[in-house]
C-alpha cells in the first residue's frame, strides 16, 4: 500500500497544502501524476507531490494517526507531466508571487494536461495509422495487390489513408505482408517555407551578436529603433545556440499580431520548431506540447505561457517586445513571463535576452545599473531615416477641418495624396466601437455596465453596447432608463467610426479594421495583416495591434488620430504607454525604400511623452520620466504590491480595507509606505465591490512574511476574498 500526498484543484490559499490518501491499486504512480480523488464528496482531480510505501494496513495507520485515510479513485496519467526543473519553477513563482501551487501548474500546462476536472473532457492524444512491411512476398497476389506492396517496399512507410484502396489494403494486412503502426499526430499544421539564407548582417548587427556571444553576463537588454533588424540578431543568436546542442525559448507578445515572426523561424529552423499560444486549440496544444516534452523541437515560440514549456537543456530565451503588458498574467499566480524567464535561465545556464525599441522603464534602469547587459542597435537597415513627424495641435482652431470632426485639415490631406500616390496609409485610435461613451441629455445617465461598472461603448454595426471589460452586452436602448427621454448623447469615437469617416471622406479608399472586435475570431487578425499587406486596402484603421512589429513596406503615413487617450487612463504607466505606442505606431511609416511620415493630433501637442515620442526619442523620453517616478516615488525606484479585497456587501470591503490598511502599516513600519484603501478603475469583479491597497516598498523579503499573514488572516473569512498581485499593473 501507498500513502500519496497530493495538491487540490481549487486555487485557494487554503487548500495549498499536501492531502492524503491511500493507493492499494497495481497502476503505476509518481509525483507529477494527476489522480482523481473524492473531496468532500466531490470527485476532483488531484496532483501528486510526493508517494511513500507504507508496510502499516489502512486500520494501523488510521490507529496511529488518528484520522481516517481515502482511497485514490483512479490514476490519471501514465508518465510524470512535468520535469524536474519545471516542479521546481512551480515552487519558485509560487513563492515569489504567492499564488496557491496548483494555480501556477494551472496556468503552465496546456488545458489536456490541467490539473483540473475540465481536463478529462480535452482531447487527448491522436494517431495516425501507418502500413510498413511485415513480410515481403509476392506470391498468389493480384497484380493491383503487388503494385501497392512494391509502393510500401519502397516508401518503408506510408499513411494508410493516403494509399486509398482499402480492400487491397485489407486483403494484404490479412495475410500478414503488411502491418499498421501507429504515430503521433500532429493537428496543428504549421505553414512550410522554403529555407533562406540569412543576409549579411550589417556592422551594428554584427557587433552586437559578437559582444552577446562573448559576454558571460545572464541578462541582457536589446535596445534598437523600429527597423534595425532585430529579428535577424535573434535568428542568429538561436542558430548558435543550436550549433552548441542547446535549445531556445523565443516569445513573443502574442502570435497571431506578428505571424512575420513565425515565419522568420520557420523558414531558417523548419521542423525543429514548435509553436504554443492560446489561440491553437487544445488538441493542438496538447499536441505541440507533448512533442516540446519528447525532445523533437529544439526552438519553441510562444505568448506568455510558453515560458513554461517542457523543453530541456536552454541556452537561450528570448523576450521580444519585452515592454508590452501582455506579458503580465491579469489573474492569478499574476505573473510575469520576463520574471520567469529570469528565474528559468538561472536554473538552466541559460542567457536571457530582451529585446524592444521601447523597453520597460524598469529594464532600462536595471540595464544602467548593470544588472542588466545592455545592447544597442542605434541604426535603421539600409540607414533609412526614421519618418517625418509632425504634431497637431487640437485645441488650435486653425488646424481644425470643418468638415470633419475627427481629422484635422493636415491629416486629411496627406490621407488624400498617400491615395493619389497609391501608397497605404494606417490611422491608430486606441479604443475600438463606434461611440465610447453614451447618457442621457435629460437627466445626464450614463450607461454603465452592471457587473464592472465602467462606461459602455456603443457598436453601430449591430447596435449594441459593450463592456469592453467583461462579456456583457445589451441592446442599445431607445429610450434612457431612468427618466424615459428618447435624447441619448453619444460622445467619444472609436475605430468604427473613424473607418466610416475615412468612407464618408474618401468614398474611393479600401480600407480594413483590425481591433479585438474585427477579430473576434483571433483567427482572422493573419489574414488581415496579409491583405494589407498584399494592398487589398489602402488604409488600416486600428487600435494598438496595428502598432505591434509589422513590416508594411508600401506604409508610408502613420496617423494617431487621438494621442491622449492613455494619457488620461489612471495609472502611474500612463505616459509610459503612451509614448511606447506612439512610438512603436510611427516606426510602422517608410520601412522599405521609401521615407514616411507621421502625424499625431493631440489636445496635450507639449506633453513629453507625445514630444519624445515624436522624435523617436527613447532616451530622452527614459531621462525625463525617470525623473518624474523619482519625485512620484513610483517604480523604478520602488516595487509595488497590491492588495485587492472583494465582498458582495460594500460596507465590508470597506471595513476590511482600512483593517488591512491598519494591519500592514503596524507590521511593516518603515519598510513600505501603505496607500489607500481606493477603488479600482474597474470598481466590481461579477458584481463584487472591490478595494485595493497599494504597498510601495524596496525589500521584498521585508514584506513577504507579513503578505503571507495577511493571506493566512483572511483565508478564514468566508464572505470576503483577497488577492495579491506582486508588481501590479493596474490597481
Ligand atoms: P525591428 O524588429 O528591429 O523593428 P526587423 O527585424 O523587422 O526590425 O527588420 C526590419 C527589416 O529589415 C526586415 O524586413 C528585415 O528582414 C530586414 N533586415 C534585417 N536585417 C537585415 C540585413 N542584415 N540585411 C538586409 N535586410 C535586413
Ligand atoms: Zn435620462
Ligand atoms: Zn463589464
Amino acid at each position: 500500500m501507498q500513502i500519496i500526498e497530493v495538491l487540490i484543484e481549487y486555487a485557494s490559499h487554503t487548500l495549498d497544502r499536501p492531502f492524503s490518501y491511500l493507493y492499494k491499486g497495481q497502476k503505476k504512480i509518481a509525483p507529477g501524476f494527476r489522480v482523481l480523488i473524492s473531496f468532500n464528496h466531490r470527485e476532483l482531480v488531484g496532483y501528486v507531490l510526493s508517494v511513500k510505501d507504507s508496510p502499516l494496513s489502512p486500520q494501523q495507520l488510521e490507529e496511529e494517526m488518528g484520522f481516517h485515510f481515502d482511497e485514490i479513485v483512479d490514476v490519471i496519467d501514465e508518465s510524470p507531466l512535468l520535469n524536474e526543473d519545471l516542479l521546481h519553477l512551480v515552487n519558485q513563482v509560487s513563492e515569489y508571487y504567492l499564488a496557491p501551487r496548483i494555480s501556477v501548474l494551472q496556468a503552465m500546462l496546456p488545458p489536456s494536461l490541467s490539473p483540473r476536472r475540465s481536463s478529462l473532457k480535452a482531447p487527448k492524444i491522436a494517431y495516425d495509422q501507418y502500413v510498413i512491411i511485415n513480410n515481403y512476398n509476392e506470391d498468389n497476389l493480384t497484380d493491383k495487390q503487388i503494385e501497392i506492396l512494391r509502393l510500401i517496399q519502397r516508401e518503408k512507410k506510408i499513411l494508410k489513408r493516403e494509399i486509398g484502396s482499402p480492400s487491397i489494403i485489407k486483403k494484404l494486412l490479412d495475410n500478414e505482408r503488411i502491418k499498421i503502426v501507429l504515430s503521433e499526430k500532429r493537428r496543428l499544421s504549421l505553414p512550410t517555407y522554403t529555407y533562406e539564407k540569412p543576409p549579411l548582417l550589417t556592422e551594428e548587427q554584427q557587433k552586437v551578436i559578437a559582444e552577446f556571444n562573448q559576454s558571460k553576463d545572464e541578462i541582457y537588454l536589446l535596445e534598437g529603433v523600429t527597423g534595425s533588424g532585430k529579428t535577424e540578431v535573434y535568428l542568429s543568436l538561436s542558430e548558435e545556440q543550436l550549433k552548441r546542442g542547446k535549445s531556445v525559448l523565443m516569445l513573443v507578445p502574442e502570435i497571431s499580431l506578428t505571424p512575420m515572426m513565425m515565419e522568420y523561424f520557420i523558414r531558417r529552423f523548419q521542423n525543429k520548431v514548435a509553436i504554443l499560444h492560446s489561440e491553437l486549440t487544445p488538441a493542438e496544444k496538447y499536441d505541440e506540447y507533448r512533442k516540446i516534452a519528447r525532445g523533437e523541437c529544439k526552438v519553441v515560440i510562444g505568448a506568455r505561457s510558453a515560458i513554461f514549456a517542457p523543453l530541456e537543456n536552454i541556452g537561450l530565451i528570448i523576450l521580444d517586445e519585452e515592454h508590452v503588458e501582455s506579458y503580465k498574467q491579469d489573474s492569478q499566480p499574476f505573473y510575469h513571463a520576463r520574471e520567469v524567464a529570469i528565474m528559468r535561465g538561472k536554473m538552466h545556464g541559460a542567457k536571457v535576452l530582451l529585446g524592444s525599441a521601447t523597453p520597460s522603464l524598469e529594464s532600462r534602469a536595471r540595464a544602467s545599473k548593470g544588472v542588466y547587459h545592455l545592447l544597442t542597435l542605434r541604426k535603421r537597415v539600409n540607414e533609412q531615416k526614421l519618418p517625418k513627424t509632425t504634431i497637431i495641435n487640437l485645441t488650435d482652431y486653425h488646424n481644425i477641418d470643418r468638415e470633419s470632426y475627427i481629422f484635422s485639415l493636415t491629416l486629411r490631406q496627406k490621407l488624400a495624396s498617400v491615395l493619389a500616390r497609391h501608397e497605404q496609409a494606417i490611422l491608430l485610435i486606441n479604443r475600438r466601437g463606434f461611440s465610447t461613451n453614451v447618457s442621457c441629455r435629460n437627466c445626464g445617465h450614463v450607461f454603465r455596465c452592471p457587473t464592472c461598472g465602467i462606461a459602455l461603448t456603443y457598436h453601430k454595426s449591430d447596435n449594441m453596447l459593450k463592456c469592453h471589460h467583461c462579456d456583457y452586452v445589451e441592446k442599445m436602448p431607445e429610450t434612457c432608463p431612468e427618466c424615459g427621454s428618447p435624447y441619448l448623447m453619444k460622445t467619444g469615437f472609436g475605430t468604427e467610426r473613424i473607418q466610416e469617416e475615412v468612407h464618408r471622406l474618401f468614398p474611393q479608399a479600401k480600407t480594413l479594421r483590425l481591433d479585438s472586435d474585427s477579430a473576434k475570431i483571433r483567427q482572422k487578425i493573419p489574414s488581415i495583416i496579409e491583405a494589407f499587406r498584399r494592398k487589398e486596402a489602402d488604409i488600416l484603421v486600428g487600435t494598438q495591434m496595428i502598432a505591434k512589429g509589422h513590416d508594411f513596406p508600401d506604409v508610408t503615413l502613420v496617423g494617431i488620430v487621438l494621442a491622449d487617450i492613455g494619457l488620461s487612463m489612471p495609472s502611474y504607466r500612463s505616459s509610459e504607454r503612451a509614448f511606447q505606442l506612439i512610438t512603436q505606431a510611427v516606426g510602422r511609416s517608410g520601412r522599405k525604400d521609401k521615407v514616411g511620415e507621421a502625424i499625431i493630433q493631440t489636445y496635450n501637442p507639449s506633453h513629453y511623452a507625445i514630444t519624445y515620442a515624436a522624435r523617436q526619442d527613447y532616451e530622452g523620453f527614459y531621462v525625463k520620466e525617470m525623473g518624474m517616478r523619482k519625485l512620484q516615488s513610483y517604480p523604478p525606484y520602488c516595487y509595488l504590491a497590491s492588495v485587492t479585497l472583494s465582498s458582495k456587501k460594500e460596507e465590508q470591503v470597506i471595513t476590511q480595507a482600512y483593517n488591512v490598511v491598519d494591519f500592514l502599516n503596524e507590521q511593516l513600519g518603515e519598510a513600505a509606505t501603505v496607500l489607500g484603501p481606493t477603488t479600482p478603475y474597474i470598481p466590481r469583479d461579477h458584481l463584487s465591490f472591490l478595494r485595493t491597497v497599494l504597498i510601495k516598498y524596496r525589500d521584498y523579503e521585508k514584506i513577504q512574511l507579513t503578505l503571507k499573514r495577511l493571506i493566512d488572516i483572511y483565508q478564514k473569512k468566508a464572505s470576503i476574498n483577497l488577492t495579491i498581485n506582486i508588481d501590479p499593473y493596474n490597481f
